[in-house]
């Protein structure tokens, strides 16, 4: 569902992703590792279209979002773009909740205004969604009120909401106090044992083992090593990557 070719982007005069390649089928889940600064934020804001790379091709579910034109990569016109990026979800690392509306209308705001479900059926998609990551009963409050974990479990709800081919997320849980970041990573699991295809930045290592199909490791903007958790946790072939992992422990 996803295929990324040669993915280059700086900021100013620093060369933040290098070449990346990366190819995502439908089911899979994939981990995202490395050190802080190798650009693992940037590689998803760019699949989401957040940034914009300079150089490299981006294909989405059989659509080319971004393709290389005399040396340069352009993007599908804004319109076209936009609907592309709906097959799409995003969670982030500060749950980005939206402060003003409760936790249904949190759900039920894109799904009513950007794809035009009557408001009766976003809000029942909504409650099977709080059911499925535990929050049925916290339909009515508002994000102050609710603890980090279950904040994390709303925006993912969020984000299925709009009914997306992939989800991705950056480092989801490491804004949370570990007490909470269990909960977090269960709904996630979950996801994965339903064979949802996600896109997971994540420093937490035996999170990544267990329901990784791939891992790749990022090192100073490109990818070093690719592999099945075994492969790369546990063997990788890249000192760079064991020293990395050492570090962690
Ligand atoms: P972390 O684990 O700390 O989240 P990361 O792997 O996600 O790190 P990125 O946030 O992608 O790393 O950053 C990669 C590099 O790009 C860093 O050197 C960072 O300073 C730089 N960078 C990221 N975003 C911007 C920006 N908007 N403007 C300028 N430089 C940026
Ligand atoms: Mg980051």
């Amino acid at each position: 569902v996803l295929e990324v070719n040669k993915l280059n982007k700086s900021f100013g005069g620093t060369h933040v992703l290098k070449d990346v390649d990366l190819s995502l089928e439908k089911g899979e889940t994939m981990a995202i590792i490395g050190p802080s600064g190798s650009g693992k934020s940037t590689l998803l804001r760019c699949i989401n279209c957040l940034e914009r790379a300079e150089k490299g091709k981006i294909i989405l579910d059989g659509i080319t979002i971004a393709e290389e034109k005399n040396g340069i990569t352009e993007y599908l016109p804004d319109e076209q773009l936009r609907d592309a990026r709906l097959h799409l979800g995003m969670v982030f690392q500060n749950f980005n909740l939206f402060p003003h509306l409760n936790v249904l209308e949190n759900l039920t705001l894109a799904p009513i205004n950007v794809d035009h479900v009557s408001k009766e059926k976003a809000a029942a998609t909504a409650m099977d969604l709080l059911k499925k990551v535990g929050l049925a009963d916290r339909a009515d409050a508002y994000p102050c009120e609710l603890s980090g974990g279950q904040s994390q479990r709303v925006a993912i709800a969020r984000a299925l909401a709009m009914d997306p081919d992939i989800l991705c997320f950056d480092e989801p849980t490491s804004a949370l106090d570990p007490e909470l970041t269990g909960e977090v990573l269960q709904v996630i699991k979950g996801l994965a044992a339903e064979h949802m295809t996600m896109l997971i930045v994540t420093h937490e290592m035996g999170f990544a083992k267990e329901v990784a199909s791939q891992v790749v490791f990022m090192d100073d903007g490109r990818i070093l090593e690719r592999g099945t958790p075994d492969e790369l946790l546990v063997n990788p072939k890249e000192a760079r990557i064991r020293s990395f992992l050492d570090k962690l422990l």
